[in-house]
């Protein structure tokens, strides 16, 4: 598949590389959209340590499911969804609070694992929302920074839930009414 490629500091190519297979628990999206984030223009431009090369950045995406992996329930070829930037651990004092964002152990795709400047990516099943028919791509990749300044758990959600229940349920209180007004600026 394509990918754009930051395979040395001061350098982005678009080249060839493997496509991704899904793990268990995962599923392979065919990205849709994906946005440049300003951390990512800034990472290259200051050979910033949070984004060492050989990398392939991306994290503010959607896209449709193109492959299922093992034990995955949440979604199925065809599926067009959006997925965190973020992957919490789920066990740590700070997912089971709904703090995921300050999870220690967190992944972040482009970052610590491959991202989304390609034409597919590898994504954890327990991280992805439905995209509803009438949001577009576009809209669609913009949900991640949307989000982004809305980290704390609704005091409606149970104490007792699991923390994947915790993370999807803040998730969904605080970007369903960004979907369902937002426009990107062309
Ligand atoms: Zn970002
Ligand atoms: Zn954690």
């Amino acid at each position: 598949m394509k990918a754009l490629v930051y395979p040395t500091w001061d350098t982005l190519e678009i080249r060839q590389v493997p496509a991704p297979t899904p793990g268990p628990g995962e599923v392979v999206l065919r990205v849709a959209a994906v946005g440049i984030c300003g951390s990512e223009l800034e990472a290259v431009a200051s050979r910033s340590p949070r984004r060492t090369p050989p990398l392939v950045m991306g994290h503010e995406f959607c896209g449709e499911v193109a492959e299922v992996g093992a034990g995955v329930w949440e979604a199925k070829a065809g599926d067009r969804v959006v997925a965190s930037s973020i992957i919490p651990c789920g066990r740590c004092a700070d997912c089971r609070s709904g703090a995921t964002h300050l999870c220690p152990d967190r992944q972040v795709f482009g970052m610590n694992r491959p991202g989304a400047f390609a034409e597919r990516v590898a994504v954890p099943a327990s991280i992805l929302l439905p995209l509803p028919e009438r949001v577009g791509p576009l809209e669609g990749a913009l949900v991640e920074p949307r989000r982004r300044p809305t980290t704390r758990r609704p005091s409606s959600c149970p104490s007792r839930a699991d923390p994947g229940d915790l993370g999807r349920h803040r998730y969904f209180t605080s970007t369903w009414p960004f979907i369902a007004g937002c426009r990107p600026q062309m």
